[in-house]
């Protein structure tokens, strides 16, 4: 069924508005034959608190960001292509309910819906998109994510060595590999994990470890060469420079915008909307 919204006016114009509270911090997201098939906010657990972003799906992306006026202005914009993403239901927790996990090539993350209706409205349209884009797109499902990041205060304790316990002045430090909050000493090492970053990431003792096996096993079978080079010796001089002058890398992550913030819980916007009321979801895609 050709898509009924991709060439109207109120698409148009539900796109360019949602341009415009963007402003020149954002992408263009217009593009002929795209389509916005809702948008509400969710609640995404950051590394340090869980903070109310705003969503909209089109039938080929998903785009997010953080909210400054609600309806008005938004910044921090992302864009996932849908064909990258996986979706998991995840159990309740006494902190959130409605959870479920997004997982994307390039970074994970967990959000939670106001309501078990509104989980089920999102992960059926986010589900159904992603389904389609692959088909239109002839590509297989993407089978690699990058790890989501364990919050910072789920844990007291490097989860590595168990040892160093952090502080204001032992800062924590997350593994790109696994998503796990570790210490300094424990993640010395850097990888080129090429589908996260073209540089080096900092990766825990026990990822360095399985990651360079990994590289000489493929090595040795004349897999991949060039993909994946180990940066650094945990305990090389290479590694311990390449700390150094990384060493504030953690801070530049998806929520470096999180004490810059304030202020926008306090315009939380209604329910969520989808464009498909009243009509069959079918008919929104092409
Ligand atoms: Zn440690
Ligand atoms: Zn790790």
């Amino acid at each position: 069924m050709v898509d009924h919204l991709a060439n109207t006016e109120v698409n148009a114009q539900r796109i360019a508005a949602v341009e415009s509270c963007f402003g020149a911090s954002g992408q263009p997201l217009a593009l002929p034959g795209r389509v916005l098939l809702g948008e509400g906010v969710l609640t995404k657990e950051c590394r340090k608190k869980h903070k109310p972003r705003v969503f909209f799906l089109f039938n080929d992306i998903l785009v997010y960001g953080s909210i400054v006026l609600s309806k008005r202005k938004y910044r921090g914009q992302r864009i996932v292509p849908l064909e990258e993403v996986t979706l998991e239901p995840l159990p309740e927790t006494l902190q959130a309910r409605n959870r479920w996990l997004i997982r994307t090539a390039r970074k994970s993350f967990v959000v939670s819906a106001a309501s078990a209706a509104e989980r089920q409205e999102w992960m059926g349209h986010i589900e159904e998109c992603a389904r389609r884009r692959l088909l239109a797109t002839g590509r297989p499902r993407a089978t690699e994510h990058a790890a989501p990041w364990v919050p910072d205060k789920a844990t007291d304790i490097c989860m590595r060595c168990t040892q160093t316990r952090f502080s204001a002045l032992t800062r924590r430090h997350h593994c790109r590999q696994c998503g796990f909050v570790v210490c300094a000493g424990c993640s010395r090492a850097r990888f080129l994990l090429p589908r996260l970053s073209p540089k080096p990431l900092r990766v825990c003792s026990l990822c360095y470890r399985d990651l360079a096996a990994q590289e000489r096993r493929e090595e040795a079978e004349g897999q991949h060469p060039g993909q994946g080079s180990p940066a650094a010796q945990p305990d090389g001089p290479a590694g311990a420079a390449c700390a150094a002058s990384s060493g504030d890398y953690d801070s530049d992550d998806d929520d470096s915008d999180e004490e810059r913030e304030g202020g926008g819980d306090a315009d939380w916007p209604g329910r969520v909307q989808f464009y498909a009321e009243g009509v069959s979801w079918s008919a929104f895609h092409s």
